[in-house]
C-alpha cells in the first residue's frame, strides 16, 4: 500500500511522493516560546514525531526544520510583564521545551531555528514583495495587499466576499470571518524591540517569519508543512500567500494539520481549570511515556478526548507491552518454530504498516500489536511458542516501537536528569512521588511532621516537606484552623 495523507489543500487524502527522489523536505510551526508547552501543543508535535519517524521507517531520508517564534504579540507581553529582554524571557522556555521534548521522545528536527537569528531573511522577503507590487506601506509598517494575490484563501477556504478595500489587521492572530491585509514589518512601539533595517525600525509580523525561515533551508518549493489545525487560518493561509507571491511557485505540496485536543470533552482553558501543561501532569506523577502514548493513540485528524483515565490506561497499556517484551526475552521456550506464530507476525507487521499508510492511523497500528501480544501471551501459556519464534517477535516489537517510542522505560532517569524529582527524606521515594499521587494518610502524615517541626522552630524542615509535597502535586494552605491541603 502506499503512503497516503490528508491534505488539507485539496481537502483529499492522497498518495504521497516527495519532490525528489526518497528525500522528505518538511517544516513544522514549533512552539511560540512566552510559556510552558501545553498538553495541545503536545498533540501536534507528538503526531509530527510519529510522522518523522515513519518517513524514516519507510526507508526517507527527513529534513525537517522547525522554528521557534520568539518574537510575536504574545513574547513581547510576556518579556514586557516581567521587565526583562525579550532575549532573555524567551530563552528560558526554550530551554523548558527542550526539555519537554526529551522527556516526550520527540526526535530533534534536524534543524532548529530562532526567528530573531532570521530577521535579514524576512526584510528581503517583504523587500520583493513590495517590489512585485504585493506589499504597500502605511504609517512606517509594510502589510500584504490580499486583493493582489488572487489564489488568497485557498488554504483555509476564506471568503473573501465581505473584504472590504485598505482594511488592514495589525494582530497576529485573527478570526477567517475577518480577513483583511495582514502585516509584514510592524512599525516600533514605544517600548517594544525592535530591529534597525531598510524597512526602518520596527520587527517582523509572526506570518513572515516562517515563510523566509522554511524558503531559506528547504527551497522555494518543499513537500510537508505541519501544525495544529488552527494555524490553517491565518497564519499557514498567510505564510502561503507571502511565499507564492514572491517566487510565483507552489510553496507546500501537502500540508498536514492535526486536530484539536480536548479535556473531558470541553476546550482546554485556563478559565475552566482544565488547563494542563506538560509539566503539570508530571507534577501529578504522570510518566511522560504514558503522555507520549496517549497524544500518540487518536489518529491525528481525530479529536482528542484527554482524560484522566485515558492516561491510566495509557501507562497499563505500556506496561502491558514491557511486560510481554520481558516475557519474551527471559522466558525459556521449547526449541523449534511454530510456523503459526511465524505468520502470526507477518500479518501482524503488515497490518501495522498499513495502518500508518493509511494517513497515520495510529489507533489501528496499536491494535495490530496489541492483539498479536494477546495471541502471543496465550500461545506461551499453552506452551506452543518456541524457541524459533522469538526473534521475529522481537522485531516486530523494535519495528513498532521505532515508530511509538514507548517501550524504554527512561522516564525515571530523565526527571532526575532534569531535576523534576528530588529525592524526599523519610518514607516517601522519588519512585513513589513519580510512579503514583501520594495517598491521602501519606500526605496526612507529611503535614504532621512539618507541624511538629514548626512548633520547634525548625522552620528549614518545614520549608522542605512544603516543597516535596509541591513536587508530588500537593498544595497546602496555612489557616487559622491548622494546615488545609489540595492537589494540584
Ligand atoms: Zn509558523
Amino acid at each position: 500500500m502506499a503512503l497516503r495523507f490528508h491534505n488539507t489543500l485539496s481537502g483529499q487524502v492522497e498518495d504521497f511522493t516527495p519532490l525528489e527522489g526518497d528525500k522528505v523536505r518538511m517544516y513544522t510551526c514549533g512552539l511560540t516560546v512566552y510559556d510552558y508547552g501545553h498538553i495541545g501543543n503536545y498533540r501536534t508535535f507528538v503526531f509530527q514525531d510519529i510522522l518523522r519517524r515513519y518517513l524514516k521507517y519507510r526507508g526517507y531520508e527527513v529534513l525537517q526544520v522547525m522554528n521557534l517564534t520568539d518574537v510575536d504579540d504574545n513574547t513581547i507581553r510576556g518579556a514586557k510583564a516581567h521587565g526583562i529582554p525579550l532575549r532573555d524571557y524567551t530563552d528560558k522556555f526554550i530551554q523548558a521545551f527542550e526539555v519537554d521534548r526529551q522527556l516526550l521522545n520527540l526526535e530533534t528536527p534536524e534543524i532548529v531555528v530562532r526567528a530573531t537569528d532570521h530577521i535579514d531573511d524576512m526584510v528581503k522577503l517583504i523587500q520583493e514583495l513590495e517590489a512585485k507590487g504585493y506589499a504597500y506601506r502605511s504609517d512606517g509598517s509594510v502589510y500584504f495587499s490580499v486583493r493582489s494575490f488572487p489564489p488568497y484563501g485557498k488554504l483555509a477556504q476564506v471568503d473573501l466576499s465581505g473584504l472590504r478595500p485598505g482594511a488592514r489587521v495589525d494582530t497576529d492572530k485573527y478570526d477567517k470571518t475577518d480577513a483583511r491585509d495582514f502585516v509584514l514589518w510592524k512599525a516600533v512601539k514605544e517600548g517594544e524591540p525592535f530591529w534597525e533595517t531598510p524597512l526602518g525600525r520596527g520587527r517582523p509580523g509572526w506570518h513572515i517569519e516562517c515563510s523566509a525561515m522554511s524558503m531559506r533551508y528547504l527551497g522555494e518549493t518543499f513537500d510537508i508543512h505541519s501544525g495544529g489545525i488552527d494555524l490553517t487560518f491565518p497564519h499557514h493561509e498567510n505564510e502561503m500567500a507571502q511565499s507564492e507571491a514572491a517566487t510565483g511557485k507552489p510553496f507546500v505540496r501537502y500540508w498536514l494539520h492535526a486536530e484539536h485536543l480536548i479535556v473531558n470533552g470541553e476546550k482546554m482553558s485556563k478559565s475552566l481549570g482544565n488547563f494542563y501543561t506538560l509539566r503539570d501532569l508530571i507534577a501529578r506523577g504522570h510518566k511522560p511515556t504514558a503522555i507520549r502514548y496517549l497524544l500518540a493513540s487518536v489518529p491525528y485528524r481525530k479529536q482528542l478526548n484527554f482524560t484522566f483515565d485515558g492516561l491510566h490506561q495509557a501507562q497499563h497499556s505500556i506496561e502491558r507491552l514491557r511486560n510481554f517484551r520481558y516475557r519474551l526475552t527471559e522466558e525459556k521456550f521449547p526449541g523449534g518454530e511454530n510456523p503459526e506464530l511465524q505468520a502470526r507476525t507477518q500479518a501482524a507487521r503488515q497490518a501495522f504498516e498499513d495502518a500508518l499508510d493509511d494517513n497515520l492511523n495510529t489507533a489501528e497500528a496499536l491494535a495490530a500489536i496489541f492483539d498479536l501480544v494477546r495471541d502471543a501471551n496465550t500461545a506461551m501459556d499453552r506452551g506452543e511458542f518456541r524457541e524459533g519464534n522469538r526473534p521475529v517477535f522481537l522485531d516486530v516489537l523494535e519495528r513498532w516501537d521505532r515508530v511509538f517510542a514507548v517501550l524504554e522505560d527512561t522516564d525515571f532517569a530523565k526527571l532526575r536528569q532534569f531535576g523534576f524529582v528530588k529525592t524526599v527524606e523519610g518514607s516517601v521515594t522519588a519512585d513513589a512521588v513519580l510512579v503514583k499521587p501520594l495517598a491521602d494518610e501519606e500526605i496526612e502524615k507529611r503535614i504532621a511532621e512539618r507541624d511538629a517541626a514548626r512548633r520547634r522552630g525548625d522552620f528549614a524542615r518545614s520549608d522542605k516537606i512544603r516543597a516535596d509535597l509541591l513536587t508530588a502535586g500537593v498544595i497546602l494552605e496555612d489557616t487559622k484552623t491548622g494546615t488545609r491541603w489540595k492537589r494540584k
